[in-house]
């Protein structure tokens, strides 16, 4: 019928799309299969319309490998092309989207930025072929069966076929180094990766020679097809949530991550049609402190095709820590990520799925609060990095964010501000919240705390100190002080003064003996008229300097905060017994004993005596014990 040239000026198409689109070559698979798709439903549209007086049938897409005659074919019996339509949308149409990619990218040798730039579609295929052909007939009653050949060059050739079927097979010889995509295991896992999820049936089987009937030259080669349907097309998040039960969601987690074992906590159904077309279903992990996170869950697809499992910069951040999957029309197939992050569409998306997320646990919250309550502890950490990381997410959140105290009961800010606010104001009339990261480590400043009616939070999530200082700032007056920050007397400082036991000169005097005593890169040291009974010597981490340090090891704060070394205050009671006993000794050795054995009792108490000096403390502890 006709012989050509592909309406291309640069003759070096075929070696670019090669090159440059190497590392990316599976994706062949997912456009020659979605073109097969759009076919199929196209077809189904046109004969809803009654545009298209075709039969339907059963619609199917048709993979097979022939590993003797080295091709890969995709069949559909959709919609079909003529003669006509394949010059107008192969020969032109498809490849101005080549011709644009080529003069972009001529003089450009960053090819990582060139990479899935363009999608080239159908032409996709000479990434992995050395021939491409089409065979295919047009639903349309009276038109002739089409043949295009392609040997990666711009010469091609279009003849008029025998075709039994209406549809199109695209079949592809495989080039020698690609022949990895003649593999059944190769073919499978693409198939799982990219069309899982499509909305026609793909089958996919492979030819064998496995007999051969007959004599001589008559003979007749026997291959088996080997087929199996391997994609659901219809996913539960294309149905309505109405339909679907507690199990049903279940069921499709598990068909989504068939080599997980752990069950997701509840799941969020979107569903929306204005003003975007977007659906999906999110699930929320357990997620314990220190689980290794992973952010390649969700899989986000187009029209049930897959797109990528790769959302950072595309959501934010903390919904990558969601699984499940977001699905919309308005999402752009075959672009970079760059493109998907900036396009105004996938925005929109985004923000809209955050509010989704905040509602529903809003709603989940309100619905059953114990319940809500017993999964926090496995949800917080996914809530909490939202709440920092979305300002939007933030204010919702205060609705259900919740925080927990040593008795184990919950809050959220609000309810925790009205129980604190009369106790826990200071002189200066700021509102203290106390906390702790560790109740057993802490344990002794959680009694002194308790012991004047106070109330201690437990907060032990990694990104804790950047909530803090985020409530902080948002809510005037008020501030946290972890319980081992300094004295409790001190962190909620009220009118009462304490009488001193020593005057201010046998202070002045202790005080540099004290020093002297201890290890002065990392004890500050702090002279306090506490009560009596109270222990002589406390060790304290100033709040700031010790939030700093944690913020800056998570990522953010201070710069190089993280590299400061262990630094402690040393409160010492100068109304304790002990202290007066430092006073009065007379023995420098003996007085400095005192002082580091008491050092070492108050970093014990803390589990903060480690190593040589734990070792050098116990070994003392016993020669005194055998030497009474
Ligand atoms: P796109 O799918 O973005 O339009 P492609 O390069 O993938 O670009 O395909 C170009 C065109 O070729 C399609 O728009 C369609 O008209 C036609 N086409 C490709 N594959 C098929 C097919 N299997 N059946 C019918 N038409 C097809
Ligand atoms: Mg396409």
């Amino acid at each position: 019928m006709a012989n050509g040239k592909i309406n291309v000026t640069a003759d070096n198409i075929f070696p670019i799309i090669k090159k440059f689109l190497y590392s990316d070559h599976e994706i062949f698979l997912r456009e020659l299969i979605s073109n097969a798709v759009d076919a199929s439903l196209k077809l189904q549209t046109l004969s809803r319309l009654g545009e298209s007086k075709a039969e339907l049938g059963d619609l199917q897409i048709e993979i097979t490998i022939d590993k003797e005659a080295k091709t890969l074919t995709v069949s559909d019996n959709g919609l079909g092309m003529s003669a006509e339509e394949v010059e107008k949308y192969i020969n032109q149409v498809a490849f101005s989207g080549a011709e644009e990619f080529v003069k972009k990218y001529e003089d450009q040798s960053d090819s990582a930025a060139i990479i899935g730039h363009f999608g080239l579609g159908f032409y996709s295929a000479f990434m992995v072929a050395k021939k491409v052909e089409i065979f295919t007939k047009s639903h349309v009653a009276e038109a002739a069966a089409a043949h295009w050949t392609c040997e990666g060059d711009p010469d091609f050739t279009l003849t008029e076929t025998e075709k039994e079927n209406r549809g199109t097979d695209i079949v592809l010889h495989i080039a020698d180094d690609s022949t990895d995509f003649l593999e059944e295991w190769k073919i499978r896992e693409l198939l799982t990766k990219y069309c899982k999820f499509l909305p026609i049936p793909i089958k996919f089987g492979t030819k064998e020679l496995t007999e051969k009937e007959g004599e001589g030259d008559d003979a007749k080669e026997i291959k088996t097809t080997v087929d199996d349907i391997i994609n659901n097309p219809t996913p539960a998040w294309t149905k309505t949530p109405s339909s679907l039960q507690g199990e049903d969601y279940k069921s499709f987690y598990r068909e989504l991550y068939p080599h997980t074992f752990e069950e997701p906590l509840f799941h969020i159904h979107l569903n929306v049609d204005y003003p975007f077309d977007l659906t999906g279903i999110l699930f929320f992990p357990r997620i314990k402190p220190n689980m290794d996170l992973q952010k390649n869950k969700i899989q986000l697809y187009q029209n049930q095709v897959f797109v990528t499992d790769n959302l950072e910069g595309i959501v934010p951040d903390f919904l990558t820590l969601l699984h499940g999957v977001i699905d919309s029309k308005d999402i752009p197939l075959n672009v970079s990520r760059s493109y998907l992050q900036s396009d105004g569409a996938v925005k929109k998306i985004s923000s809209h799925i955050s509010k989704k997320v905040a509602d529903k646990l809003e709603e989940l919250f309100k619905k059953d609060r114990k319940d809500f309550e017993s999964k926090w502890d496995d949800i917080k950490m996914i809530i909490e990095y939202g709440m920092l990381s979305d300002e939007k997410f933030f204010e919702r959140a205060q609705k259900f964010a919740l925080y927990k105290n040593v008795q184990g009961e919950y809050f959220t800010f609000e309810e925790y501000k009205a129980k604190t606010k009369d106790l826990h104001t200071d002189k200066e009339g700021k509102h203290i919240m106390l906390y702790t990261a560790n109740a057993e480590n802490q344990h002794s400043f959680i009694q002194r705390a308790e012991a004047k009616g106070y109330d201690v939070l437990l907060l032990d999530s990694p990104l804790v100190s950047h909530l803090l200082q985020k409530l902080e700032t948002s809510n005037e007056n008020l501030s946290f002080a972890r319980v081992d920050a300094d004295h409790i007397e001190k962190l909620i400082a009220k009118d009462e003064e304490q009488p001193s036991l020593l005057s201010a000169e046998e202070i002045e005097t202790l005080k540099p003996i004290i020093e002297g005593a201890v290890e002065k890169s990392k004890f500050t040291v702090q002279m306090e008229n506490l009560n009596s009974d109270e222990t002589p010597f406390i060790i304290t981490v100033p709040e700031f300097m010790r939030r700093m340090k944690e913020m800056s090891a998570t990522g953010g704060g201070m710069m190089g905060m993280g590299d400061l070394p262990e630094m402690y205050n040393l409160v010492v009671n100068t109304n304790s017994g002990l202290v007066s006993k430092i006073m009065n000794e007379s023995d420098a050795e003996k007085q400095k004993e005192l002082i580091a054995q008491g050092t070492n009792l108050a970093l014990l108490s803390q589990n903060l005596l480690h190593g040589e000096a734990l070792t050098n403390f116990v070994q003392s502890g016993f020669s005194r014990l055998s030497d009474n």
